[in-house]
């Protein structure tokens, strides 16, 4: 086996592309704001889709950051999953997926916000039409079944929301559900969480930030520890295979 090494991470960023985040969150300001705060890997996750993924991968490599091709579903139960994929492509996959099961409305960016598509320079280079604040039609077990089919993970997003999460709209986290992990907010400590909200049973807990503005990335990073940042080894450190591990701060 490899030598492991630790890698801080924020596995749940917004871009300029959700219609909540600023016009700021840009893919230069993102990886200029997570490598300041000390990040090797972030993960762009925005509201159901995936438009800006290769554009942030793509200024992650030129300034030496792991960027993990990712989206937040909302399901038809308006539980927010944060989605993992090992490839731009596999994203793009989940995204037709879930572009299909979108309600078939236009954003109006005035009452939601803009859903700016960008270059990976930061130039806006689109709009995004789409109604990408809805909940799309798929049941929280579909989309976890078609994350996985893809090879990626899926993350209960911010279970101690009191919005938006699977505690806060289905009462519990169902045992059969098949998520990898659950992510937290900094407000809560990872024994106090597992107390809290029992239905998390053995489910591996995360911290992540959340960030719809750049600075607000890195400011509640998992510490993991991996022989290389990719899906596989995160998935090991889940499920505590190999001596790979994550860590809340
Ligand atoms: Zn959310
Ligand atoms: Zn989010």
């Amino acid at each position: 086996m490899g030598e492991l090494y630790k890698f801080f991470a924020d596995l749940h960023v917004h871009t300029a592309l959700s219609p909540c985040a600023g016009d700021s969150a840009t893919p230069p300001n993102i990886v200029a704001a997570a490598i300041e705060k000390g990040m090797q890997m972030i993960a762009v996750t925005d509201h159901n889709s995936a438009e800006n993924v290769a554009a942030v991968v793509k200024c992650g490599k030129l300034h030496g950051l792991k960027v993990i091709p990712g989206m937040e579903v909302a399901s038809r139960e308006e539980v927010h999953l944060v989605c993992l994929l090992e490839t731009v492509e596999r994203a793009l996959d989940l995204q037709a997926i879930v572009y299909a099961a979108l309600p078939p409305m236009s954003n109006r960016p005035d009452h939601f916000g803009r859903q700016l598509v960008m270059d990976s320079a930061g130039a806006v280079t689109g709009e995004c039409v789409r109604l990408l604040m809805a909940a799309t039609d798929l049941p929280l077990d579909r989309i976890i079944a078609e994350v996985h089919r893809l090879g990626g993970l899926a993350i209960a997003a911010h279970v101690d929301r009191p919005a938006f999460s699977v505690i806060a709209n289905l009462g519990l986290v169902p045992p059969d559900a098949g998520f990898d992990a659950a992510e937290i907010s900094a407000a809560l400590a990872r024994d106090e969480a597992a107390v809290r909200f029992p239905s998390l049973g053995g489910l591996p807990i995360i911290t992540a930030s959340d960030a719809h503005r750049p600075e607000e990335i890195g400011g509640s990073p998992t510490l993991f520890l991996l022989e290389k940042m990719d899906l596989e080894d995160i998935g090991m450190a889940f499920r505590g295979r190999n001596e790979r591990e994550y860590l809340i701060q």
